[in-house]
């Protein structure tokens, strides 16, 4: 299924890579490409800092992508894992650090702020919070009325016409023109955010968790709401949610994003029914069941996203991927064993081979509560007892063999002596940083294709 794309042509670890054209697939005219989009902000500010040469925040990292005329296109992920930033380097809200976004051909990286101005009629957003996004001192007239007045669009009665006209497009009233945000829901504010967003008729309009405000019985009302505004009113929507049934409801197309990273592209139903990437498919898994009588335990992603100032070195997501690749001395597999090895060394070498899939995955388990402390018992806390309890929770049935069976013996004398930072970092640095996901950031691979549509995941598991 996998049909592999060469992935020197995107770069290697730390480069900018060049947008590659099956991103957005092939039919229409995109209307916004994005092409090794970075975004980093000062993680300190000051004289000191800058003497000090504090590291960046790595928010936004290296993303390419397109998004078409006429489509929503939905970003995901968890909190603080970019999406906003990311749809804020987009609209050049926020300057990039490095990377180009094309709006209708036009490179806006490469424009000043004045010359941006005029082309930001055709692009505007709608925020989280209906209720702080309006000015609770101006009518709703007024403020539907604001960008056509800064974008010097029509005279004072047409303004005021297309104002009413919206209002009414948007599902409220006519005769709310007068009214004051606060005599309205929550969904009805949310409702004239989006009357506002379309006075200047845009080609795009950012939505930044459009409905996460609201009540779930008003959110598919708004959402419909939209989706029937897009038609008529030919719009593209670059949604921003964490939300993954809302993003069903109303995206077309989805982009995965953990870290600053999009780590899965592809049409919606493709990337629902068929998730490639170990974060999307356990952000799926995640996605409570509305069946009391289901008993599938759902899985649960361990761990905090870890910090943007120091991410994780290759894969991004390597640090909480329950798929993390067995590094290559302990992978099982005895094919690719040099048949010319001194025999001392092959012997040595096989025993290490032995570890299979399962060991593999107990080690990694354990190595991952020792990094956390998760086993550590908060009364009568005992360290040997801990490392007791660790052993026989994760082997039970022995230690792995060879080499790894030696690092974790050594981890588990750690443990029963108390030294938890020593013990974790010696597995980490034995099972985790020499994995290929540690070593290689990884790039898009194809998955799928489906007429124009094209299924992208960066993940090694992927790679032919
Ligand atoms: S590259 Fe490795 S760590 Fe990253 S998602 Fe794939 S298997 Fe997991």
């Amino acid at each position: 299924m996998s049909s592999d794309t060469d992935p020197t042509e995107f770069g290697t670890i730390g480069e900018a890579t060049a947008a590659p054209d099956w991103v957005g697939g092939e039919d229409g005219d995109p209307l916004v490409e994005v092409d090794g989009l970075t975004k980093y902000f000062p993680s300190e500010t000051g004289f000191i800092a800058s003497i000090r040469g504090a590291p960046d925040v790595q928010a936004v990292d290296d993303v390419s992508f397109e998004i078409r005329e006429g489509e929503t296109l939905a970003l995901v992920g968890e909190s603080g894992c970019g999406k906003s930033t990311l749809a804020r380097a987009v609209l050049q809200l926020q300057r990039p650090t490095s990377g180009s976004v094309r709006f209708k051909g036009q490179d806006l990286t490469e424009m000043s702020d004045r010359q941006i101005r005029p082309l930001r009629q055709d692009m505007q957003m709608i925020f989280q919070d209906p209720q702080s996004s309006l000015n609770p001192r101006m009518k709703v007239g007024r403020i539907i009325e604001e960008p056509m007045k800064a974008h010097d669009l029509h005279d004072k009665e047409g303004r005021r016409e297309r104002a009413k006209e919206l209002l009414d497009k948007v599902g409220l009233d006519r005769a709310h023109y007068n009214r004051y945000p606060h005599e309205f829901s929550g969904g009805q504010r949310q409702r004239v955010n989006l009357a506002r967003a379309l006075s200047t008729d845009p080609d795009l309009i950012m939505c930044d968790e459009p409905v996460s405000a609201l009540d779930v019985s008003i959110q598919a009302q708004v959402l419909n709401t939209m989706r029937e505004l897009q038609e008529e009113f030919d719009v593209t929507y670059l949604v921003i949610s964490h939300d993954l049934s809302v993003v069903r409801y109303i995206a077309d197309r989805v982009a995965v994003m953990y870290l600053g990273h999009i780590v899965e592209l592809a049409e919606k139903e493709e990337l629902f029914e068929n998730p490639q990437h170990p974060y999307t498919q356990a952000l799926l898994e995640a996605i409570p069941v509305p069946d009391p009588s289901a008993t599938k335990a759902r899985a649960t992603l361990e761990g905090d996203v870890p910090s943007p100032i120091n991410p994780p070195s290759g894969c991004r997501f390597r640090t909480r991927c329950p798929k993390l690749i067995r590094p290559g001395r302990f992978d099982g597999d005895r094919e690719g064993l040099d048949e010319d090895l001194d025999e001392d060394v092959r012997e040595a070498m096989l025993d290490d081979y032995e570890m299979s899939e399962e060991t593999w995955r107990d080690t990694l388990g354990f190595a991952r509560a020792v990094k956390r402390r998760s086993f550590v018992l908060e009364e009568d806390y005992d360290a040997e007892r801990t490392a007791r309890l660790l052993e026989d929770r994760f082997f039970g049935e022995g230690f792995p063999p060879g080499e790894s069976g030696d690092v974790v013996q050594e981890a588990c004398r750690l443990l029963a002596e108390d030294e938890w930072e020593e013990a974790g970092d010696l597995l980490e640095r034995t099972f985790e940083e020499s994995s290929i996901c540690a070593l290689e950031r990884p790039y898009y691979e194809v998955e799928a294709e489906h007429g124009d549509d094209v299924h992208v995941a960066a993940c090694h598991l992927h790679k032919e």
